[in-house]
């Protein structure tokens, strides 16, 4: 079958493409469409053989039920009996929107639709697009999210086509949808309401219109062995190739054990996946790394969730290791997607975070001219266990300015560099107990055990490796003298370099 692709722009929608759908899913087609929430696969929910087609197009289990869409709130009364009365208020308040409810089912809706249940789901989505085509379509349009069963939600027409093309007879590209997470599920044949997935409609929200909701506990509890309320979550859901683990803790220990295990892989010759948010990227240095949005604004990771989760199938990755989101507002619906691609695999971030003493490491000269940018770039080319952020300062630094030439000029003789080097004063801010403090001679490590009293692991380079080679000062004498400084900081950074990996192995 060829898959129609149409464009429309929901400020201007073509009536003649609304009309041409409602005509494929009146002669019992398939469309996929926009919704505010995911794209999805639509049928005519009144016809059994049309459910059908749609379980076979998603290879979708049949006893995961679809979900009604109408356009009309009278329109409910056809399809559900016994609808209780708070579902006005609830209608009044969140339809059109990304609420689906759940009533007791009409004889006019065939048990395909249901997946044999004698309950049925319907929403009413705010999409212009989706509510005209529900129109067109004769009022009754049932449609899971437009994927193939088990892969990430569509949240573009892209992504439906990636799934679905030459396998449904049109799809109705509208952009991107706003949500990008499937509809709040709220069981109204329960006293009260209960909550059978979570979404952009939260509890709270609820809770102001109808008083108190509940929810399905096993849809939060991973190890839970009673099967959720509503079917589909049942199944392995939204799951990328790679093998998803959610790393949780405070943020700043799942930075650090992120980063530790994208280093751990990347010695290995191997990348791993990383999702970060637009506060963290900047400190993650290893691995395949995604932005899924802003904490600032969660819903912006909503939105990106499933298109990130996808593209990582793009990449040669086989684990992704994600930050966790706060369970506030939409974050509980974030959270609940990403257990699920996730197959509620979690590792504690702060068990991973123990192993490594030291993470900074920082040579502090003269000037930071010579041997401190040295003995730094010597050091970021060892062949280290573990990740550090290896730096140079110096004592008596007035601007910055770049390093020194002939040092340089050594350095580059093998085969490194210190272009892009600025000094830097040493200030001692922002130092933490896993920072290591490395001086060129004694007198700047008195210097600054006296005015940084603070200050733990502070250690000239000689002493901490345990050999007392003397660095010479090559300041103001011919290249050879650099060359001789080079050589003695090159074997005590091999020392140093040992001496860490060692802590790593033992620590690890
Ligand atoms: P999808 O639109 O792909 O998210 O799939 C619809 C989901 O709605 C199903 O997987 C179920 O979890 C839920 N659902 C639909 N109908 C019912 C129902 N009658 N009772 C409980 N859950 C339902
Ligand atoms: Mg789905």
């Amino acid at each position: 079958m060829e898959t129609i692709v149409r464009k429309i722009d929901k400020n201007q929608i073509d009536e003649d493409v609304i009309r041409e759908a409602g005509e494929v899913l009146k002669r019992g087609g398939l469309v996929a469409f926009p919704t505010e929430t995911v794209y999805g696969l639509g049928a005519d929910a009144l016809k059994e053989e049309a459910a059908k087609k749609t379980y076979e197009a998603k290879g979708r289990p049949s006893d995961n039920p679809l979900i009604v869409h109408i356009a009309e709130y009278e329109d409910l009364k056809k399809i559900a009996v016994n609808i209780p009365p708070e579902t006005d208020a609830l209608a009044a308040h969140f339809w059109p929107g990304p609420l689906t409810m759940i009533f007791e089912k009409s004889a006019a809706v065939p048990y395909g639709t249901t997946g044999g249940l004698d309950t049925v789901a319907v929403r009413m989505p705010s999409d212009p697009i989706a509510a005209a085509l529900i129109r067109a379509a004769g009022g009754f349009v049932s449609a899971p999210s437009a994927n193939t069963s088990g892969r990430p939600s569509p949240t573009t027409a892209e992504h439906v086509m990636e799934d679905l093309d030459g396998k449904i007879d049109m799809v109705i590209d509208g952009g991107s949808v706003d949500i990008g997470l499937e509809s709040t599920i709220l069981d109204m044949t329960v006293e009260p309401p209960m909550i059978l997935r979570p979404g952009a409609i939260t509890a709270d929200m609820f809770e102001e219109v109808i008083g108190p909701v509940s929810i399905d506990e096993t849809l939060l509890g991973s190890e839970s062995k009673t099967p959720p309320k509503a079917p589909g979550m049942k199944y392995r859901h939204y799951a990328p190739k790679a093998r998803l683990i959610i790393v949780e803790g405070d943020l700043r220990e799942e930075i650090l054990a992120i980063r530790q295990l994208a280093y751990a892989a990347h010695r290995e010759g191997r990348d791993v996946g990383v999702i970060a948010t637009g506060e963290t990227l900047p400190f993650y240095k290893y691995g395949i790394v995604k932005n899924i949005g802003s904490r600032e604004n969660e819903r912006t990771i909503a939105r990106n969730l499933y298109r990130v989760l996808r593209e990582f199938d793009e990449e040669d990755v086989d684990t992704i290791y994600s930050e966790s989101f706060a369970m506030q507002g939409i974050g509980k619906a974030i959270m609940n997607r990403l257990e699920k691609a996730a197959g509620h695999m979690r590792i504690s971030a702060a068990a991973i975070v123990k192993e490594q003493k030291y993470r900074r490491v920082i040579f502090v000269s003269r000037a930071d001219s010579v041997r401190g940018p040295m003995a730094a770039e010597l050091l970021r080319n060892q062949d280290l266990r573990q990740e550090y952020v290896i730096d140079s300062m110096g004592l008596v630094v007035l601007f910055p300015e770049p390093a020194n030439q002939k040092a340089e000029a050594i350095m580059k003789s093998a085969q490194m560099t210190l272009e892009g080097h600025f000094s830097r004063q040493f200030d001692g801010e922002g130092l933490q107990d896993d920072t290591l403090v490395l001086t060129i001679d004694s007198n700047q490590k008195e210097k600054i055990l006296s005015e940084y009293e603070n200050l733990k692991n502070v250690y000239t380079l000689n002493e901490f490796v345990g050999d007392d080679t003397e660095i010479p000062d090559p300041y103001g004498k011919p290249l050879t003298a650099y060359g001789e400084c080079y050589e003695v900081l090159d074997g005590l950074v091999q020392k140093l370099a040992d001496r860490l990996n060692l802590d790593a192995e033992r620590d690890g």
